[in-house]
């Protein structure tokens, strides 16, 4: 990274942390801020958008968050032994500021850092594995893809340099009405190309070479995203950013950066699934009409429902993760878009590797690798297989070498067979499955992705993922949607959709 981009990441980073000061100068007229505001899903979507938008609409605005199930959504983890292991979303990017801006004003601190070592299956033996030595991986690296792998890293430090541009936006207030304009707003044309091909494509026409993609590419876009290198570019890159050194978690779980925001926003949690909003029309004191809107809901005590000024959507409105219907609007709203997500089975098993199911003849007590990626071979069972750490490290940790009972997370395209599980564990004390629907299953080109207005002051904050999907992205939204909710609800154009605002917001600063 040139020194260059590093101070300019930093300045971005202390911008982030001035947020505050922008929304609260930004209050135009206190006495015409909306009354309730409801989020529907409280993973790390709805909850950092409930913390933006106590930041944009101040403290007078009632914020209900509906959530039938845990808080978190798919940052989650479960309990084996007397520890807890991250069984969804795990990593995040060291440059993923918002989910650090997050974690430094709730005083959470990082998980403390387990050194890893990585290495490649083909389903018969282990092609790569990683050396403690720097040098000797450069060396293997250059001898097989020749600088295939050092322009990779360029090319994706291009992409994340764009990438950065959307923390500028957002701390001087701008907001995008689509997720196609909040793309070109970062990277112009070439982020919009990206979406619409695959990364494949998108890397052959950089000139990187076939059997790259295939042996280093693939097994990382299979860890990250359980599918191909016919991901869409966009995602592919995010994925590809997800290899890069210094990733890291939260001391004590993901998700309770989830808890953390809820409670320094001071929202209701209403535990119930909503089932359906409807739109209903007012007169206002000068005389118009104003939208607001009905939320139906099923708890533990029953239905209810309520009203509400402004509606954030903040699940998927996909088949098989959320089931609302919505009425009286015109055009009308789908309850599911178009598009599926792709099943992720991550299996965490608290056994005794059989370290031949590798190929390797490594000694198990010799056996430190943490994270086995695999290559796409037709049938494969599992995407990836890794030596995982509690969500808390123990003062004096060590992860254990193979030759030891520990717990392995095993992500598959489907559950693992109990044949599967004796080929691949020499024996095991407890396994714990979750099926996840995790991400949209990508193939470009894109179908238009879902808006993010659905309705004059309804917002859906998780059509973001169509472009892709991680933790950050939906904080992203998140902060978009806040911004952009108060932008309308104030009549604030200039804040919305604003052309060449990378040369713009370089002369603001
Ligand atoms: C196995 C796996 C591994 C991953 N790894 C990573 C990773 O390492 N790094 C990373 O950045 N990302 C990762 N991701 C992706 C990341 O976890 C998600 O992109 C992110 O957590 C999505 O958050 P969200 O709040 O937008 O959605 P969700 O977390 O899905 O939250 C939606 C919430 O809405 C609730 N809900 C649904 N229907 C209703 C309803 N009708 N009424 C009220 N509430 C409702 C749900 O219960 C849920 O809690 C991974 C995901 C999975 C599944």
């Amino acid at each position: 990274m040139s020194p260059r981009a590093l101070s300019l990441r930093t300045l971005l980073f202390l911008g982030l942390c001035q947020t505050g000061k922008r929304s609260l100068a930004s209050f135009p007229d206190l006495r015409d801020q909306p009354k309730r505001i409801a989020v529907v899903g409280a993973g790390i979507g709805g909850t950092a958008a409930t913390y933006f938008l106590r930041q944009e609409f101040g403290t007078a605005v009632k914020i209900d968050v509906f959530e039938p199930s845990d808080v978190g959504g798919r940052m989650a983890s479960v309990k084996i032994g007397d520890y807890e292991y991250e069984t969804g979303g795990s990593v995040i990017h060291p440059l993923n500021l918002h989910m650090k801006h997050f974690i430094d004003k709730l005083g959470i601190l990082q998980r403390k850092d387990v050194p890893s070592k990585m290495a490649i299956f083909d389903g018969k033996e282990l092609t790569f594995e990683e050396s403690d030595w720097f040098i000797i991986n450069f060396l293997r690296l250059l001898w097989r893809y020749g600088f295939n792998f050092l322009r990779m890293q360029m090319w994706v430090e291009s992409v994340l340099d764009k990438f950065m541009r959307i923390y500028q936006y957002q701390q001087f207030g701008y907001s995008f009405s689509s997720v196609e304009k909040l793309l070109h707003a970062m990277g112009g044309d070439s982020f919009l190309t990206l979406v619409n091909q695959t990364l494949e494509e998108a890397m052959l026409a950089e000139g990187f070479s076939q059997i790259f993609l295939n042996d280093i590419v693939a097994p990382i876009t299979r860890v990250n995203y359980g599918q191909s290198v016919r991901i869409n570019g966009f995602v592919g890159a995010v994925s590809l950013a997800g290899a890069d050194s210094g990733l890291w978690a939260v001391d004590g779980g993901n998700k309770r950066v989830c808890s953390g925001l809820l409670y320094h926003s001071k929202a209701e949690v209403i535990p119930a699934r909503v089932t359906a909003i409807s739109v209903k029309v007012r007169p206002t004191k000068s005389g118009t009409t104003a939208n607001y809107y009905e939320i139906n809901y099923v708890g533990d005590s029953g239905s209810a429902h309520s009203l509400y000024d402004i509606v954030i959507i903040a699940t998927p409105l996909h088949q098989g993760k959320s089931d609302i219907s919505f009425s009286g609007f015109s055009p009308p709203i789908p309850s599911h878009y178009p598009g599926r997500y792709h099943l992720t089975v991550s299996t965490l098993v608290h056994g005794l590797l059989n370290v031949s199911y590798l190929g390797t003849t490594e000694q198990a007590s010799e056996f430190v690798v943490s994270d086995v990626l695999t290559t796409d071979t037709k049938g494969s069972a599992i995407n990836s297989l890794s030596s995982i750490d509690p969500v808390h490290i123990p003062p004096g940790y060590k992860r254990p070498p193979a030759s030891q009972t520990k717990v392995w997370k095993v992500f598959s395209p489907q559950p693992l067979s109990q044949e599967q599980l004796r080929l691949m564990f020499l024996s095991w004390d407890s396994v714990s499955e979750t099926q996840w629907l995790a991400y949209p299953a990508y193939s470009p080109p894109h179908r238009r992705t879902p808006p993010f207005i659905l309705h004059d002051r309804l917002y859906y904050l998780n059509a973001v993922e169509w472009a892709a999907s991680a933790m950050e992205m939906s904080a992203i939204s998140a902060r978009n949607l806040a911004l952009l909710a108060h932008h309308r609800w104030h009549a604030q154009e200039a804040k919305i959709d604003q052309e060449d605002l990378h040369t713009r917001v370089r002369g603001e600063l």
